[in-house]
């Protein structure tokens, strides 16, 4: 068996109500809490008033950024930094969608390192953040469980990873607050946890450890696929849906993400096509390259598919086809790839210029 380490050293909380219940282990970690969020859901879901009532009975204080876009720039997490220093925040919860999450990472390191740049954060120094303490109010990142955090850089046009490793000290993970979220965002949310389980599984970092929880994810995945279709989104799907994209942020945790994530950034980055469906776009031309052909079949004996057209049949049932992307593009897209060295070495065999090309050209229906 080939050797491995595994590291995953976030707490995490699960259940309804969850907040109410274990809320006060939080209190170890300072008297001044630092809330990160987007503009509006956490508002309408609970999730931030929740946060709020916890706070006020465990007599913490705290502020609010509630600023936190798609895709969060390098510019919002220095503004919700420089807040974080002037009110002398003790630690950080982020609350929404991989956004805010990913951003209260970031912040956490800028407001602990004083002297710490937006450079920094993508340089080889490893940095401590303050404790962050996460509430995923979406399920498909998985940032509660892992340490990456994604910006957009428009100094280089794209969509990175930060260089630090910041695991949240706790994620609580309360499905309710994901009721009633927009039918197109639990679906490319669920997309985006679907390729996370799929390209972790097929990394050339996978483990036995990370492989069980994947193909666990994969299981509680393939109970939800109906729903998926008929929109149809029960509070005991909403959690199987949770735990799925949780139990995929452990495994990318360890495996990194692979060819769709790499090409999915500049088709957010210049198309605005959001995350998961920027990565499920290409998902079906991914496994159709991939020659690791026990692990694609067990993927689609897992999911209950019976063969890759099925699959991509599936994908396009839940998020349509894309018709924004043009031929020209995905030219400029191969090449920004193919110096993608981080995203490349993840895929087992060495994968040519051609490749990427003609994933991406018939992924778009391009001919090839
Ligand atoms: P998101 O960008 O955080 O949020 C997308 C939209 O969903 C926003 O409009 C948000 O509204 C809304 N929303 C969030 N929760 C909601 C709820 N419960 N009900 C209704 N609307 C809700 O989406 P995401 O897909 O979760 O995160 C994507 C980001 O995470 C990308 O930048 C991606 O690259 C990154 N990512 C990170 C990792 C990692 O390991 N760190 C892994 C994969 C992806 P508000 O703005 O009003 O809150
Ligand atoms: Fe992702």
């Amino acid at each position: 068996m080939k050797e491995f380490e595994y590291l995953m050293s976030t707490r995490i909380c699960f259940g309804k109500d969850i907040i109410h219940k274990n809320g006060n282990i939080i209190s170890k970690y300072g008297r001044k809490a630092f809330i990160i969020t987007g503009k509006a859901s956490s508002k309408k879901n609970g999730s931030l008033d929740d946060v709020k009532n916890m706070l006020d009975k465990l007599d913490i204080c705290y502020c609010i950024f509630d600023e936190v876009e798609e895709n969060p720039t390098l510019e919002t997490v220095e503004r919700a930094a420089a807040m974080g220093k002037r009110e002398n925040v003790d630690f950080i919860i982020g609350i929404g969608g991989g956004s805010p999450i990913d951003a209260a990472k970031a912040i956490g390191i800028l407001i602990n390192n004083s002297s710490a740049s937006i450079d920094d954060l993508f340089g080889e120094r490893q940095l401590q953040a303050l404790p962050i303490i996460a509430l995923p109010t979406t399920a498909g990142t998985g940032t509660e469980v892992t340490p990456y955090a994604i910006f957009t850089d428009h100094r280089i046009q794209t969509k990175r990873n930060f260089s630090q490793k910041v695991f949240p000290n706790i994620a609580f993970l309360d499905a309710k607050y994901l009721v009633g979220t927009p039918d197109h965002i639990t679906i490319n949310t669920a997309v985006d946890a679907l390729s996370h389980l799929i390209e972790g599984y097929l990394s050339v970092k996978s483990n036995i450890l990370s492989d069980a929880l994947a193909e666990k994810g994969l299981i509680i995945f393939s109970e939800c696929i109906e729903a998926l279709k008929h929109r149809d989104f029960q509070y005991e799907i909403r959690e199987k849906l949770l735990i799925a994209s949780t139990l995929a942020g452990m495994v990318i945790a360890q495996t990194g993400t692979s060819l769709p994530h790499g090409m999915g950034y500049a088709l957010t980055y210049f198309n605005g096509i959001p995350h998961g469906r920027a990565n499920g776009l290409l998902l079906k031309e991914y496994l159709e390259l991939s020659s690791w052909m026990s692990k694609v079949k067990n993927i689609l004996s897992l999911l209950k598919i019976n063969n890759l057209k099925e699959f991509g049949e599936f994908i396009y049932e839940l998020i349509g086809k894309e018709t924004s992307v043009k031929e020209e593009q995905i030219e400029r897209y191969t090449e920004a790839m193919i110096g993608n060295k981080d995203k490349l070495k993840n895929h087992p065999v060495e994968v040519s210029k051609e490749d990427i090309l003609n994933m991406y050209k018939n992924s778009f229906n391009f001919p090839v």
